[in-house]
């Protein structure tokens, strides 16, 4: 149920680090005046803390989304989803107009090529599976776990697979699978590489810190980078700091309803 405090009423679609420093931001800012409610899709079974309200599964699509928005009667929607995650940033783009609720896309820079990188990017996970075996046969697949059924079918390589939670068939035969969230080091990472003989990686463009890359660089290992998905126009910010700027401007305009 909406709370009466007429506290201006904010949805984070989340699931990322950007998604949970807002949270912390907003519910830390003086006086605390909005109210937080986080959505996360419930992919993981234990999801880390995040500060305010959260709630825990899809909303139904669009149409359920326009309800939920509704209902609760919020009055900003900040989409701070994963880069990949484009399914939800549509169906937020249209709830919002439909609804004519403020929104704002949060979401980390994609990663750039540096000197000394070997990088091959592609469409998407189907595109990086048939490049594959042409580059390299220990594959480092951090894909995520619902990226790893693309390359079930690839013959002659082995598969370590690093995700949160463990993959589920279909995957390549043989998988051995690292379950960590991270943050990775440097170290961590060349030492990965090494013991398991890694000489290809597979990435999905997250963007964020990332020493898998600095690894693979100084280690001379080719990487393939999956592209993101195209997401509807909607305004954006890179950093929590611009999303919470954005909100001391947008909610002022909003009518109460
Ligand atoms: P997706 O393909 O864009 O979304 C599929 C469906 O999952 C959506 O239509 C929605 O269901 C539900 N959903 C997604 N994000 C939600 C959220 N924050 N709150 C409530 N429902 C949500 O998403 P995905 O790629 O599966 O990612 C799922 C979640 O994992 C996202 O929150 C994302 O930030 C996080 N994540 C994704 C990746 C990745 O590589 N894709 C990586 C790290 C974290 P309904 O249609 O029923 O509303």
């Amino acid at each position: 149920m909406p709370e009466v405090t007429g506290r201006p009423r904010v949805l984070i679609l989340g699931g990322t680090s950007e998604g949970r420093r807002l949270a912390a931001a907003l519910a830390s800012a003086a006086g605390t005046p909005y109210s937080v409610i986080s959505s996360l899709a419930g992919r993981t079974s234990k999801p880390l803390e995040i500060a305010g309200d959260v709630r825990i599964g899809g909303f139904g699509g669009t149409r359920g989304l326009v309800d939920y928005l509704t209902a609760e009667r919020i009055d900003a929607v900040v989409d701070a989803t994963h880069p990949f995650a484009a399914t939800m940033t549509r169906h937020a783009v249209d709830a919002a107009a439909q609804t004519r609720t403020p929104l704002l896309v949060l979401r980390r820079p994609g990663w750039v090529e540096e000197g000394g990188d070997d990088w091959r990017r592609v469409r998407d996970l189907t595109e990086a599976a048939a490049l594959l075996p042409r580059l390299g046969d220990r594959v480092l697949l951090t894909t995520g776990r619902q990226g790893i059924a693309d390359f079930a079918r690839v013959e002659g390589a082995w598969f370590l697979s690093r995700s949160v939670e463990k993959p589920v068939p279909p995957m390549p035969r043989g998988l051995e699978t690292v379950l960590d969230r991270g943050p990775f080091t440097l170290d961590g990472e060349r030492r990965l590489f090494r013991e398991r003989a890694i000489n290809v990686l597979v990435t999905k463009d997250s963007g964020g810190p990332a020493p898998k890359l600095a690894a693979a660089r100084e280690l001379r290992i080719p990487v393939i980078v999956v592209d993101r998905p195209p997401i509807p126009p909607a305004p954006a910010v890179t950093t929590v700091e611009e999303a919470v700027e954005w909100l001391k401007t947008a909610l002022p305009k909003v009518a109460r309803r």
